[in-house]
């Protein structure tokens, strides 16, 4: 894949992305996905799903965690509910996103991404606990030849820069998420991008429209089509352009309710994406 392969978030049977046969039909070359239910996580159904990934000519470029009883039905559900976070479900969660990472290297994948939650504040015994776990997490994809990479916008810029410093593993990195800074009200996405820039190793292009002022982190922004949004598509490739990123811009429209619609967006995306990408001189 050359420079800034466009990608597309998909599913194989769990989550919110996309059906494979969307970004072969629209001639996508890269996914990423979300990790199917765990009787579908053995070597045969690897070795399905990467056969007909070859036969589309797709590459898989990180595979996403996703666990039992999450919801984001709204903030506060989301921040109880969600990731590594919550403590009565630290364990198991720890337990399957391993096994998570043991299929993704089934699937020839070296990237399991996650969104590990609200990172709790850094005085707090929960965020010691984090810590641990996560790097218990971490020492277990190293062994596999992993990384992984967290998805942003459930905390700021600045207090997930201060985690990853923290947690002190050389395969923690970002997947960076422009329009969650805005659905979550956690930043600006460019200054934030600006900020992160150095563990920035995948990205989405997912866009989103700002919540009312007063209601920013309390109640969401809403997700919209690429481009028709407040996070500047055109300003956001370029920043990533000055920091060197020459990844997948993988695209995300979580609408699953009305797929023709999704699959319009993304081939719409595809469009938006492929111009600004030789505007930017990047292909
Ligand atoms: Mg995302």
């Amino acid at each position: 894949m050359g420079q800034w392969p466009i990608g597309v978030f998909t599913s194989i049977d769990a989550g919110l992305g996309v059906h494979l046969d969307v970004a072969k039909d629209l001639g996508i070359p890269s996914v990423q996905i979300h990790a199917p239910h765990a009787g579908t996580r053995n070597a045969a159904a690897a070795e399905a799903f990467l056969k007909r990934c070859s036969d589309a000519g797709i590459t898989i470029t990180c595979v996403f965690c996703g666990f039992e009883g999450e919801s984001y039905a709204d903030i506060p559900t989301t921040a109880r509910t969600v990731g590594l976070v919550p403590e009565a479900t630290r364990a198991e969660r720890l337990k399957e996103a391993k096994e998570i990472a043991d299929f993704t290297r089934l699937l020839g994948c070296d990237t399991v991404g996650m969104h590990i939650g609200f990172v709790p504040d850094k005085s707090s015994a929960s965020y010691a606990g984090l810590l641990e776990g996560t790097r218990d997490l971490l020492d277990h994809l190293a062994r596999n030849g992993q990384k992984m990479h967290l998805e942003t916008g459930q905390e700021t810029a600045e207090h997930l820069l201060e985690f990853i410093h923290d947690v002190q593993r050389p395969n923690l990195f970002i997947n960076f998420d422009p329009a969650n800074m805005i659905l979550y009200g956690t930043g600006d996405p460019i200054d934030a991008l600006k900020k992160v820039g150095k563990y920035v190793r995948s990205i989405h292009c997912k866009d989103a429209k700002w919540a009312a002022e007063g209601q920013r982190g309390k109640s969401w922004g809403s997700e919209v089509a690429l481009g028709d949004g407040d996070v500047g598509m055109e300003t956001y490739l370029k920043t990533l352009k000055d920091l060197g990123y020459t990844g997948p811009l993988t695209i995300e429209r979580e609408i699953p309710h009305d797929p023709t619609q999704q699959k319009k967006d993304i081939g719409l995306a595809q469009s938006l994406l492929t111009g600004l990408r030789a505007k930017l001189g990047m292909g």
